[in-house]
């Protein structure tokens, strides 16, 4: 384990055990989570929820039961989730995952992340294991649903097939993870021989079980992350430093073998 050594400059110095890996992988998996938005200004669940919406437990809010209690007052909380996320830009992290997407042959992009900002930042192919704020869905019959006008509703939109409450396509607490980006992410995990997790606490599984799986099958696991997490005792290397400063520092390291 070890931490990054800021040179003072603004760059990271890092290891050279972090830096041969990097150069020499061939299959890279990255699994991100909220921190790597963190720096675009999008808050993670952790951070305390700003403004309106400091009373309220994200837990209190993201679930079928909730939406069922309390429908309007869910759908505020995501219509203000979604107006954040698209006032928001990719930033330094989101562009070098970008960057190692065309550096790496083999490479897998899982994210917790429900802004879409990977994919705004370039990135394609992304493994959403947790659904998406700006795709939405039936509570009822399931069919994916299509919302033109979600500001200022006074009321939630009703399906068009069978009339129940359209929801986010998010995964709420309580609910599977989609089948086919996982087993998808556990695939590419089971094969690769480098995994970064950034940005992530660690503690939302089966996501979390991911760095786990990748270490028993005999990858090197780095974490991104400037507090320590239930995983930073058992990754190979723990940074902890902004993804935004690290992440286009591996590129470099990456890009400059001399
Ligand atoms: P989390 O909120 O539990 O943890 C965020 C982690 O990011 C923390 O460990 C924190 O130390 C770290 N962090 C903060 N700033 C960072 C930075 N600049 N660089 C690197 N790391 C940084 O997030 P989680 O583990 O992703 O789990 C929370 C759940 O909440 C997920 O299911 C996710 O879907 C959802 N969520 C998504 C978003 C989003 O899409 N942007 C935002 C909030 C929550
Ligand atoms: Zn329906």
């Amino acid at each position: 384990m070890t931490g990054s050594n800021p040179t003072g400059d603004g760059a990271i110095s890092l290891p050279a055990e972090i830096i041969n890996a990097v150069r020499w992988a061939e299959h890279v998996v990255v699994l991100t989570g909220a921190g790597v938005s963190a720096e675009s200004g999008v808050p993670t669940f952790r951070d305390a929820q700003t403004g309106l919406w400091a009373t309220y437990k994200p837990e209190d809010l993201a679930s079928v039961a909730a939406y069922r209690a309390t429908p309007k007052l869910v759908w505020d909380w995501y219509a203000w989730r979604r107006e954040l996320v698209t006032q928001a830009q990719p930033n330094a992290a989101h562009l070098a995952l970008t960057a190692m997407q065309d550096i790496y042959t083999n490479f897998t992009l899982i994210t917790q992340n429900v802004d879409g900002l990977h994919q705004r930042a370039g990135s394609h192919d992304v493994l959403e294991l947790h659904g998406n704020l700006f795709r939405y869905k039936c509570l009822l019959c399931d069919q994916p649903a299509t919302v033109d006008e979600w500001r200022h509703r006074s009321d939630v939109p009703a399906c068009i097939h069978c009339g129940g409450a359209v929801r986010p396509d998010i995964v709420w607490f309580g609910e599977m993870l989609p089948s086919r980006p996982l087993a998808a992410a556990q695939f590419a995990t089971r094969h690769c021989d480098l995994f970064l997790a950034i940005g992530t606490s660690s503690v939302v599984f089966p996501a979390a079980g991911l760095p786990l799986l990748a270490m028993e099958k005999g990858a090197l696991v780095i974490e991104i992350n400037p507090s320590e997490t239930d995983l930073s005792d058992s990754a190979q290397f723990s940074i902890h430093d902004k993804a935004g400063a690290v992440l286009p520092a591996l590129v470099h390291a990456k890009r400059n073998p001399n």
